[in-house]
């Protein structure tokens, strides 16, 4: 199987040529989040996961295909950093493709001096810090057992300082697990030591690996970009977001029927079941207008009733 992808339009680099130097699903996070899928092989051991002979031709292939992209981009279906070749992987891009190199990572290798080596070395690293609380750190990526915070942390400064080229920082909410006001508190005062060239703020808008992990609302990511300050950007699409945001509500919609069709509910109860929907009011009021549902008063008490 080729490990060429592309070139595909990204919104953050243009046009992007993907080289995938894990396999599906090597990583040493299992995020709730993940696009990929759960995680198959948890592990920070590092490996020829790919072949370097497979990824020596890849590179030579993408030197030749030059004129159709703009960026080449070290990525994987997991950590590409794992790869134990992604250091001559770096050198090898570097001197003979003349395109910018970027590389996506989860930052978790970091702390391994020959791989910021090599990072300082690329263009554009595109690395992602979603929560510096160990609670929800744990929570939201579930890093390997022995994996320590505090070093990933200490390699993305070290990276900073060391580095050539650009740091983009990517942080990933999640509904409920790594949005606290305690988390972008200790994310914000982090941010300003790693001293990243830009901080990107995303949400879950692709399904995820597991069905728990639910996105910010678009007022919910503004919110979080103010707090956040100089030079955060949303780099979630929100027509995007508007298409999930609308699935959630039919989903609560068709929980709200299957409830009412077992047994009538006053709202109160209702928003102790459904207590995330702040405007349950108005939703039970669309139902109603719509004739799914109807109001009926018992006892001095507005119920729902299928
Ligand atoms: S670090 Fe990336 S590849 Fe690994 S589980 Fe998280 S989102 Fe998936």
């Amino acid at each position: 199987m080729g490990i060429l992808f592309g070139p595909v339009k990204s919104r953050r680099l243009g046009l992007s040529l993907g080289l995938e130097l894990v396999p599906k699903k090597i990583c040493s996070m299992d995020c709730l989040y993940c696009e990929v899928g759960p995680t198959t092989l948890h592990t920070l051991q590092r490996a020829e996961y790919v072949k370097w002979s497979l990824i020596e031709k890849a590179i030579y292939e993408a030197r030749e295909r030059e004129e159709r992209y703009d960026v080449l981009t070290f990525t994987g279906s997991g950590e590409p950093t794992l790869n134990i070749n992604f250091e001559e992987a770096v050198n090898l891009a570097k001197r003979i493709v003349k395109k910018p190199l970027a590389v996506l990572t989860n930052s978790t290798l970091l702390e391994q001096e020959s791989i910021r080596e090599a990072l300082s070395k690329v263009d554009l690293v595109l690395a992602s810090l979603d929560s510096v609380r160990e609670q929800s750190f744990k929570l939201v990526n579930r890093p390997v057992a022995s994996l320590v915070l505090e070093k990933v942390i200490e390699g993305l400064k070290d990276l900073r300082r060391e580095m050539r080229g650009e740091l983009w920082l990517e942080v990933l909410l999640v509904e409920g697990f790594n949005d606290k006001e305690e988390d972008l508190k200790a994310l914000k005062e982090t941010i300003e030591k790693i001293k990243p060239h830009r901080v990107q703020l995303n949400t879950v808008v692709r399904p995820p690996a597991y069905a728990v992990a639910k996105p910010l609302s678009w007022e919910a990511l503004c919110k979080v970009r103010e707090f956040l300050g100089d030079g955060a950007e949303i780099i979630t699409p929100k027509e995007q977001l508007a298409v999930v945001a609308e699935k959630k509500i039919q989903n609560i919609e068709e929980s709200i029927l299957d409830y009412l069709a077992r047994r009538p509910a006053p709202v109160e109860e209702l928003k102790t079941v459904f207590n995330k929907e702040s405007n349950l009011e108005e939703l039970l009021e669309k139902l109603v207008l719509q004739g799914r549902i109807k109001k009926h008063l018992y006892q001095g008490e507005i119920f729902y009733i299928s």
